[in-house]
């Protein structure tokens, strides 16, 4: 299948599991993730329709990145404090924080370029311990945090779910981060306003949607298989 036909698909399926959560597809913000691909993949989905990108490391977003191009940029991987400044002027959303030191070198290159970045705080939600993020209990320490802050702005949570073949298990996992998610908005944190719940990947995409989700990062649904090899 071409890139076109996936990305009608994925569209097809967004739409429906929007809907049946009493949603539309423009409350959906789909990112389409072209980690290891080339530029021409890339440029090929934003051809059709695609309007924000993602990817996992600050280095592919250096080399991809082109500020004529129509879209908007997200660093949805693990990002470690000294890369922060080849990314800072370049990416809309930074889903991946997880620590405080995180928030004051974004806060210093914020600075510096005279922006303010917006963040997500990345939940491991399963306790799984080879994801990163901070456990539950550890977000309100990170969200009062960035009332410290004057070039940073929470503006929701980020998780990714364990793969795993009991999407029963998952289904709990998103009902959880979702449920963090409204009790934070019933909250008042200074410089944090809870807009975007990103969960959802290729494998469980429409169940994340279902299960309130806003914000999907696709990668393999669109552009196929990844070889790591290449990279
Ligand atoms: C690679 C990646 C994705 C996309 O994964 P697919 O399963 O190919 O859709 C989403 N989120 C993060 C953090 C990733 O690293």
């Amino acid at each position: 299948m071409s890139i076109e036909e996936r990305l009608k698909e994925v569209e097809r399926k967004i739409t429906v599991a929007a809907e049946r959560s009493g949603r539309k597809r423009g409350d959906i913000t789909l990112i389409a993730v072209t980690k290891t691909h080339p530029a021409e993949m890339m440029n090929e989905a934003i051809k059709n329709g695609v309007t924000d990108i993602g990817e996992n490391k600050p280095q592919e977003v250096r080399d991809k990145f082109c500020d004529v191009l129509p879209v908007k940029w997200h660093l949805i991987g693990h990002l470690q404090t000294n890369k922060v400044k080849y990314v800072i002027d370049k990416v809309c959303l930074i889903h991946s924080v997880d620590s405080v030191h995180l928030m004051d070198e974004i806060e210093r290159q914020a600075e510096k370029h005279n922006l303010v970045m917006d963040i997500l705080i990345q939940v491991n939600i399963s306790g799984e311990a080879t994801k990163s993020g901070v456990s539950k209990d550890e977000v309100e320490e990170l969200l009062v945090y960035a009332g410290k802050l004057n070039h940073v702005r929470v503006k929701g949570l980020m998780t990714v779910a364990p793969k795993t073949d009991n999407s029963v298990t998952n289904i709990l996992h998103f009902d959880n981060i979702r449920q963090l998610f409204v009790d934070i908005q019933h909250k008042t944190y200074d410089n944090v306003s809870m807009e975007y719940l990103s969960m959802g990947m290729s494998g469980d995409y429409e169940t994340a949607i279902e299960h309130g989700s806003n914000m999907v990062r696709i990668g393999s649904a669109i552009f196929g298989y990844r070889d790591y090899s290449l990279k």
